[in-house]
């Protein structure tokens, strides 16, 4: 099925529980603190279930439509057809979304393509998975995930004498029925909003800790799950023009709170298992599906970060000085060649598992290491042309409210060649791009929603071809003779 807006919306009113702070919100769709994101969110689904899109972000099969992410790919034209599709959605968010809905749908259906690894592990795991793909993809769910222990607390090595209550997310029971968890998992980005999280791994468990290697997945109005979010940016702006990103386009992070959480077995995709609730990921084409919906969207963003910066040159009056151009040229540059990464990880797809096809691995890991090894040092650039003009800009366009304000506002902050009201407009939208908590937080998301660097490089040191790249060297050194001295 293709959801609507509205339907989706619908779902967003389950019972969760959502905690601001000290106040939990009953109607997140309605809530000052999450409305307008609620609604960015039912805007995604409109623009995927429009019938005139259906060619371009959906597929068909057995006679029912489904979005275009939940496709098990076969063939290089499918990754292709995917990877335009889920363009098409960044475009919608600006690529200010990072845990849309096509993120863990990729991971769930990556794994879809591959069942037998976890059946191999636990018989009946892998028919689990089948049927959450299935149920999944059906309904339409918006999936998030939280894959990490909590920061700063992940030993549970203790002192003597010293007693804790361990928040590291783990089975404390199970029995015919199922599991059941206690604990908090980090970070669950879009869970406000989505119907359902995935709860695993994505860093190392610790053999002596496989109670925290469970992997499964369950709605958020299930008993005893809360959600603790973090400031909401949009809660405290009052007119968009202000801040036009967190206004509409902040979708939320929150800490996953489980307090004797009853998961049934149906629901559980591995237990007990610290090593493969990682390699599971890895082992199918879960990680890569995932992630190079993540290079797309940062491709999304770039467009919108160049053009931005030319704007704002051109609003400045100084687009036409070569040094500018220089800089400008180097935003294209760098948006031209993340464009190129995701070209190129279709142009070099695996057919890989057997039958099916996955965008090629190491070019999507590297493509990973470069948006994480870029993303600070092409904001700069952006803030560098800035300049100090953001801090020229009125507080809040309720200046228009005052005549006298309004008028000297739109005498003297107007330029040759721009007006005041769109200078205003643009300069803004800059800020809440390089300076506001908005921006500070995508900074923070850009460097760490794959895990932090040395987690990201490793994906890229295992999948290398070593062996091959030390023929090229030997091939070199085979070619050096050792000079013979009489
Ligand atoms: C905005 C945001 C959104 C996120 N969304 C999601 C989400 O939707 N789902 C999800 O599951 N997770 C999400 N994450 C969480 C993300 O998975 C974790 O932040 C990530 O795994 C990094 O873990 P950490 O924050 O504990 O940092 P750490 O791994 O503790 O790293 C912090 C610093 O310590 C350094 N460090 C750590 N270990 C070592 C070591 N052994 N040697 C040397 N240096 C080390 C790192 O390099 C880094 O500089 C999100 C994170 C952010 C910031």
């Amino acid at each position: 099925m293709l959801l609507t807006g509205k339907e989706k919306l619908e779902r967003m009113r389950d019972g969760r529980i959502v905690y601001l702070g000290a106040e939990r919100i009953d109607d997140v769709t309605t809530h000052p603190a999450f409305r307008n994101a609620a609604h960015t969110v039912a805007e995604l689904y409109d623009f995927k279930s429009d019938p005139a899109r259906r060619a371009e972000l959906a597929f068909e099969e057995d006679g029912e439509w489904f979005s275009l992410y939940w496709k098990q790919c076969r063939t290089r034209e499918e990754l292709a057809l995917r990877m335009l599709a889920l363009r098409k959605l960044a475009d919608v968010t600006f690529g200010m979304f990072g845990r849309s809905p096509d993120h863990v749908a990729g991971m769930v259906t990556g794994l879809s393509m591959k069942p037998s690894v976890l059946d191999a592990l636990h018989p009946g795991f892998g028919d689990n998975l089948t049927r959450f793909y299935k149920h999944a993809r059906k309904n339409d769910l918006y999936l998030c995930f939280a894959t990490s222990p909590p920061s700063g607390v992940r030993s549970t090595e203790l002192f003597p004498g010293q007693q804790r209550d361990d928040p590291c997310l783990r089975v404390v029971a199970e029995d015919d029925q199922g599991v059941t968890l206690s604990g908090m998992k980090m970070l669950a980005t879009g869970a406000v909003f989505a119907d359902e999280v995935w709860i695993g791994n994505l860093t190392p468990i610790d053999e002596k800790h496989k109670a925290e290697s469970i992997t499964c997945a369950l709605p958020f109005n299930t008993k005893g799950v809360s959600l603790w979010s973090r400031r909401a940016y949009e809660s405290t702006v009052q007119h968009e023009l202000d801040y036009p990103l967190s206004y509409r386009l902040d979708e939320g992070d929150c800490m996953l709170v489980c307090d004797s959480v009853k998961v049934p077995w149906e629901r559980v995709f591995l237990h007990n298992d610290g090593v493969w609730s990682r390699r599971m990921y890895i082992e199918t084409p879960a990680n890569c599906y995932a992630n190079s919906q993540s290079n797309i969207r940062f491709w999304a963003k770039m467009s919108l970060i160049a053009g931005l910066a030319s704007k704002i040159c051109e609003a400045n009056g100084i687009d036409k000085i070569p040094a500018v151009r220089e800089l400008l040229g180097r935003l294209a540059a760098l948006e031209a060649t993340i464009g190129g990464m995701v070209h190129g990880q279709i142009e070099g797809w695996e057919a890989w598992p057997e039958g099916y096809a996955t965008p090629n691995r190491r070019f999507m890991y590297a493509s990973l290491n470069w948006c994480q090894e870029h993303h600070t040092e092409i904001i700069d650039i952006l803030r560098t042309l800035l300049g100090g003009l953001p801090m020229q800009m009125p507080a809040s366009i309720d200046i228009f409210k005052d005549p006298e304000l309004k008028s000297r506002f739109q005498r003297w902050w107007g330029t040759a060649n721009l007006e005041a009201l769109p200078r205003m407009k643009l300069y803004k939208l800059a800020w809440d791009l390089v300076g506001s908590e908005f921006a500070g937080r995508h900074q923070l998301y850009e460097k760490f929603y794959a895990g932090n660097s040395i987690v990201v490089r490793n994906q890229s040191d295992r999948e290398a071809p070593w062996k091959e790249f030390h023929g090229t060297v030997e091939r070199l050194l085979n070619r050096v003779k050792a000079p013979e001295f009489k």
